[in-house]
C-alpha cells in the first residue's frame, strides 16, 4: 500500500456500502483515525478488521495527533473515517488533510457515502447546481438572517438539520422561502425507515405536523431553485432595501440605486416594483 492519508467514506446506514477498495485500505492500514473509536470498532468488526484505531478530532492535538503524524513521517498509511459517510463534510479532517498536504504528504481519497449527495440524487429537484449548506445555526435569529441570504439562489440547496429541529426549521424555511416552493425531506437513507417526500414547503409543514416520526432519526433537507425572475433572483434583504427606497424615490429610480449597489440588472428591480405594485 502506498504510504499517505486515506479518506475514506464509510456507510451511512447500510453497513454494505462500504467499497471494495475502503475494506481493503483499512485492512491494510498502518492506522486508522476515526472520530469515536468505539463507534468504528464495531464498523471494522463487521468487515472482519482489526487495524490499530487512534483518536481524531478536529482540534486533536498532543499525543493522537503525534501518532498519525509519525506514522506518515516514517512513510506509513493512515486511514480517516468519520462516525459516517464522507470524512470533512460536516465532519472533522480539514484541518489534518492541510497539514499532512503542507507536509508533502500524499491525501488519497476513497469515495464513497455521503448523505448530501445521496438525498440529491433521490431528491427529484435539480442537480445540475446545487449548494451545500451543511447545518444551519441553531439560534433562531441566526438561522432566519442565513435563510433571508439563500432565498434568492437559484440552485438546488442542500441542509443537514438535527431531527428535534425539523419542525421549527421548516416553519424558519417557509417565512423565508415562501410556501410554494417546493423541498424535500429525505430521512434514514439507506436505513429500515427510509422515506423520500417532496412537495411544497406549505404541504411539508403540515407532513410533519402531523407525523411524530417524521421528526427520528437522521434527515436532510433540499430546497429548489428560486425562481428565475423577479421573484427569485433578488435576495430578502435586497428586496427590503429595494421596497423602502421605492417609498422615498420614483421606482426607476430606487431600482437605479439598488442594481449600482447589488450588481442585479435594472430591468429585473423595476419589474418587481412593478409586480408589488400590482399586488
Ligand atoms: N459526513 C457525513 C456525510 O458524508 O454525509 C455527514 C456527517 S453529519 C455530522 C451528520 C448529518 O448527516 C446528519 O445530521 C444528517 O443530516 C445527515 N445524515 C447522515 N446519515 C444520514 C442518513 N442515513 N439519512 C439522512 N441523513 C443523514
Amino acid at each position: 500500500m502506498d504510504p499517505g492519508l486515506y479518506v475514506v467514506a464509510t456507510p451511512i446506514g447500510n453497513l454494505a456500502d462500504l467499497s471494495q477498495r475502503a475494506v481493503e485500505v483499512l485492512r491494510e492500514a498502518d492506522l486508522v483515525a476515526a472520530e469515536d473509536t468505539r463507534h468504528s470498532r464495531r464498523l471494522l468488526d463487521a468487515h472482519g478488521i482489526d487495524s490499530a484505531l487512534v483518536a481524531y478530532h478536529e482540534h486533536s492535538a498532543g499525543r493522537d495527533l503525534a501518532r498519525i503524524e509519525q506514522c506518515l513521517a516514517a512513510g506509513g498509511s493512515v486511514a480517516l473515517i468519520s462516525d459516517a459517510g464522507t470524512p470533512l463534510i460536516s465532519d472533522p479532517g480539514y484541518r489534518l488533510v492541510r497539514r499532512v498536504q503542507d507536509r508533502g504528504c500524499a491525501v488519497r481519497p476513497v469515495p464513497g457515502a455521503c448523505a448530501a449527495v445521496a438525498a440529491l440524487s433521490v431528491s427529484g429537484l435539480p442537480t445540475d447546481r446545487f449548494l451545500f449548506e451543511g447545518f444551519l445555526p441553531a439560534k433562531a435569529q441566526a438561522r432566519e438572517k442565513r435563510l433571508a441570504e439563500l432565498a434568492g439562489q437559484t440552485c438546488t440547496l442542500v441542509f443537514y438539520e438535527a431531527p428535534h429541529r425539523l419542525r421549527d426549521c421548516l416553519d424558519a424555511m417557509l417565512s423565508a422561502f415562501g410556501g410554494e416552493r417546493e423541498a424535500v425531506l429525505a430521512r434514514e437513507i439507506t436505513k429500515a425507515f427510509e422515506t423520500v417526500r417532496r412537495a411544497s414547503l406549505r404541504e411539508l409543514v403540515q407532513f410533519v405536523a402531523a407525523d411524530d416520526n417524521q421528526c427520528r432519526g437522521e434527515l436532510v433537507l433540499l430546497v429548489a431553485p428560486a425562481p428565475r425572475g423577479a421573484q427569485g433572483e433578488i435576495d430578502a434583504a435586497t428586496r427590503k432595501w429595494l421596497l423602502r427606497l421605492a417609498q422615498e424615490l420614483p421606482a426607476r429610480r430606487a431600482a437605479a440605486v439598488v442594481a449600482e449597489c447589488s450588481g442585479l440588472r435594472r430591468n429585473l428591480l423595476y419589474d418587481f416594483l412593478l409586480t408589488q405594485k400590482q399586488e
